[in-house]
This record gives structure tokens, C-alpha cells and sequence, in this order.
């Protein structure tokens, strides 16, 4: 499924996006986290723009699976060079897309797993946990590390979101160079997508 996505459209506004019919899956990150990259990995094509200076696009980008499914790429969040009155907007634009989607059937939030549960990602967890909406973690760049001490972060991750966060997201490693995890998040998805 996830091999044949195809772009439809990008929205800066709620308003643009398509019609709210069906199932899709939204994928959240901090800029550089590997949001883009995982994406890519995930579906077999260059859907989302990887990209060095990050924060540029504040849009919503759309794409089809098939006629009742498609996977979201939100804003990237938080780099430092986004002027405030931007970051304002991408608040309000994803509040607005986040509480309004009917058909938001799970949220992927990808994190670099060196640098995990930044405010922007305890924030997006706390409000997938209130509304009730499922989500998943994957914790990019774990090739950075040792598999023992990924591995070892990945536990400390879950157990923060847990104990502190009252989180019931599911959390796993993930590399998009090495295509680790893939499997196991395709899974995820398709849990999501196909209830
Ligand atoms: P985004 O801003 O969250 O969409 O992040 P990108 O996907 O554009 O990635 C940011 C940078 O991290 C790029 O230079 C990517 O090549 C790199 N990157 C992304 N994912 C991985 C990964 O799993 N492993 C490694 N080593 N680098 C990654």
C-alpha cells in the first residue's frame, strides 16, 4: 500500500486541505528530526522534501495511498529561524487541523533519538493522549548509536512516557539509512489505516 503514495496537495490552511473523508495518518516531528526521511523510507518514494534549512514550509502536505487513505506531513516544528510571527500561525494551523480532522486516525511522531521528549514532542503526546487519538514514536537516527545504547535509550524513552507523560504511545527505533524498523512501523500504520 504505502509503495504506490502519490502527492495531492499541500494546505496552508485548514480550509485547503481535501475533504475529510476516510483514514489518515499525520506524521509530526521538531525540524531535523527525520520526519521527511522517514516518510521516504516508509513509502518507497522521494514524497517529502529532506531539506537543510529546515522550518521553511509551513504547509500541510497530502498524500494518497489509496481513495480512502492518506499519510500527512505536518509543518516541521521549532527551528530556531522561523520568525515568531510564523511559529504563531503553525500553532493555530495545526491546533486547527489536530482538533477539526475526522479522519486523523493516528499520529506518528518522529523524534531523533538523541535528543528525545523536547516540549514541542511532550506537547504533541499530551494531546494525543486527551483526544483520545493513537500515537506512535519512532525514534530516528538510531544508527547513530551502538544497538545496545539505542536500545537502551529506547527504554528510558518509554519509560519517561509513562511515568511522566501518562502516555500509552507505542515507541520503537527507527533508521532510515539502514531501514530499521520499517517493518515494524508499516505494521503501526496498518493497524491504523485498515481497523
Ligand atoms: P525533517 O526536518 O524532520 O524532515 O528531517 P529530515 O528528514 O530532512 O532529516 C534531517 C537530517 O537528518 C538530514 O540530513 C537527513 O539526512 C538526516 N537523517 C534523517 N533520518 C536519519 C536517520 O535515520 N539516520 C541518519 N544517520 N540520518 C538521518
Amino acid at each position: 500500500l504505502c509503495q504506490q503514495a502519490t502527492f495531492i496537495k499541500s494546505a496552508s490552511l485548514v480550509t485547503q486541505c481535501p475533504p475529510d473523508i476516510g483514514l489518515e495518518v499525520a506524521f509530526a516531528g521538531r525540524s531535523n528530526a527525520g520526519k521527511s526521511s522517514a516518510l521516504n523510507t516508509l513509502t518507497h518514494a522521494r514524497l517529502a522534501r529532506t531539506s537543510k534549512t529546515p522550518g521553511r514550509t509551513q504547509l500541510i502536505n497530502f498524500f494518497r495511498l489509496d481513495d480512502e487513505r492518506r499519510l500527512v506531513d505536518l509543518p516541521g516544528y521549532g527551528y530556531a529561524k522561523v520568525p515568531l510571527e510564523l511559529k504563531a500561525h503553525w500553532q493555530q494551523h495545526l491546533d486547527a487541523y489536530l482538533t477539526g480532522r475526522h479522519s486523523l486516525a493516528g499520529l506518528v511522531l518522529v523524534m531523533d533519538l538523541r535528543h528525545p521528549l523536547s516540549d514541542f514532542d511532550c506537547m504533541m503526546l499530551e494531546w494525543a493522549r486527551k483526544s483520545g487519538i493513537p500515537a506512535h514514536v519512532l525514534l530516528s537516527k538510531a544508527d547513530k548509536l551502538a544497538y545496545g545504547a539505542a536500545k537502551n535509550e529506547l527504554l528510558k524513552v518509554q519509560a519517561r512516557m509513562r511515568k511522566e507523560l501518562r502516555s500509552d504511545a507505542t515507541v520503537q527505533l527507527f533508521s532510515s539509512p539502514k531501514r530499521q524498523g520499517v517493518e515494524q512501523a508499516h505494521e503501526v500504520l496498518a493497524g491504523w489505516l485498515f481497523p
